[in-house]
């Protein structure tokens, strides 16, 4: 991971100028355009690491229309997106989810996120994309009653669930390192599945695999059908299994069931967004809202194609306004990174 991972508590000082809501391939591009300009920037995106729709749903595919890459899979443009950003130094808040908007008096913005905290920008750039990647909530009656304190769809504070009785629902990345990430905090760790396989990378299952063997973690095949607790504490799932249903004793489930994308995750924030995308002007990428801006699959106008490719010329023209915005004494255009020595010095190669 390029930059640094930003603390995903309560922070609310942010030393950036412009916060960029998704780190999808339009999103880290935008980093790189406002970094020229030095302009730093904070990037919030509720998935646990950069790339957006490529990370999410084509991560191994290989994209054959980027500019200069005959073919590039979707991993590896994410990758090099990174690489190329990481001289601006860019601060990230990974598994955390932007929930509102508002201008602040000084003419500047308050971002909040889901965990309550607020982030200043003088600038904000929504390059959210169709929504936001949120966890697959599991559907089992009562599960509402027990999220957040007995049921966690995102990694926790590993004193939360010290020596609790912890289970983990899926058979995906996610599932197999969440089970090997509690092992050494939890009394004991259960990775329930429903099928006798894993679909997550070999080296996970193989140390999924031997722990289970070294009788450090339990697998168990079956699915939750039910759950058991007072109030909000959790105490046992009933489980369907192989040889009918039984209960299992559970003080913290960490359901890892895949991700949906939630559309309308910017409604509420005046940016006139109409059906899951935000009208922008194709000059400047403002939104009717001024100082807040559009861009990528996020972003609507007469033309709009949605490709990678038109999110970066989206990102460079936005560039150019916010940096309007935030340098009003500067002479506008753009310097050629081919010869600005400015430019090469803030990427460290001049
Ligand atoms: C299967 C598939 C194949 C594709 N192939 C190609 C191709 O060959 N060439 C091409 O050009 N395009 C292709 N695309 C389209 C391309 O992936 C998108 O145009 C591109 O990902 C848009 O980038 P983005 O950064 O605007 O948004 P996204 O990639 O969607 O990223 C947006 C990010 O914002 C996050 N987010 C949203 N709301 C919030 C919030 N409120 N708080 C926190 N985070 C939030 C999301 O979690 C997400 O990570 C393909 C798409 C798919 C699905």
């Amino acid at each position: 991971m390029t930059g640094q991972a930003a603390d995903a508590g309560k922070s609310t000082a942010s030393a950036a100028e412009v916060v960029i809501i998704g780190a999808g391939p339009v999103g880290l591009f935008a980093v790189f355009q406002l970094g020229l300009f030095d302009m730093r920037c904070h990037v919030v995106d509720i998935l646990d690491r950069p790339g957006g729709q490529c990370a999410e749903l084509y991560h191994d595919k290989p994209i054959y229309d980027i500019p200069g890459h005959p073919r590039i899979v979707a991993g590896d443009l994410v990758a090099r997106l990174t690489q190329q950003i990481a001289p601006f130094a860019p601060t990230y808040a990974f598994g955390r989810q932007a929930v509102g908007l508002r201008r602040r008096d000084d003419g500047g913005f308050g971002m909040t996120l889901d965990d309550g905290a607020e982030l200043s920008a003088r600038a904000v750039v929504i390059a959210a994309g169709a929504g936001a990647f949120v966890p697959r909530q599991l559907s089992v009656p009562g599960a509402e009653r027990f999220a957040g304190r007995s049921i966690h769809y995102h990694a926790v504070a590993p004193q939360s669930v010290r020596d609790s009785v912890v289970v983990v629902t899926g058979g995906g990345d996610a599932a197999l390192g969440m089970a090997l990430d509690l092992m050494p905090v939890a009394r004991k760790v259960t990775l329930l599945h429903r099928s006798a396989g894993f679909r997550a990378a070999p080296a996970l299952v193989g140390q999924v695999l031997a722990a289970r063997d070294a009788g450090r973690l339990a697998v168990v095949r079956g699915e939750v059908t039910g759950l058991q607790g007072y109030g909000d504490r959790l105490s046992a799932l009933r489980v369907r299994g192989e040889a009918g249903e039984a209960d299992l004793a559970c003080a913290h489930l960490f359901p890892c069931l895949g991700r949906v994308i939630e559309p309308g995750t910017v409604a509420g924030w005046g940016v006139g967004a109409k059906d899951g995308a935000i009208p922008a002007s194709p000059e400047s990428f403002e939104t009717c809202q001024s100082g807040v801006y559009a861009i990528g699959d996020a972003a609507s106008y007469p033309g709009k194609l949605p490709l990678i490719l038109s999110g970066f010329h989206e990102a460079a023209l936005m560039t150019q306004a916010v940096r309007k915005r935030l340098r009003p004494g500067a002479r506008p255009g753009q310097s050629y990174t081919s010869s600005s020595t400015d430019v090469q010095r803030r990427l460290g190669v001049g």
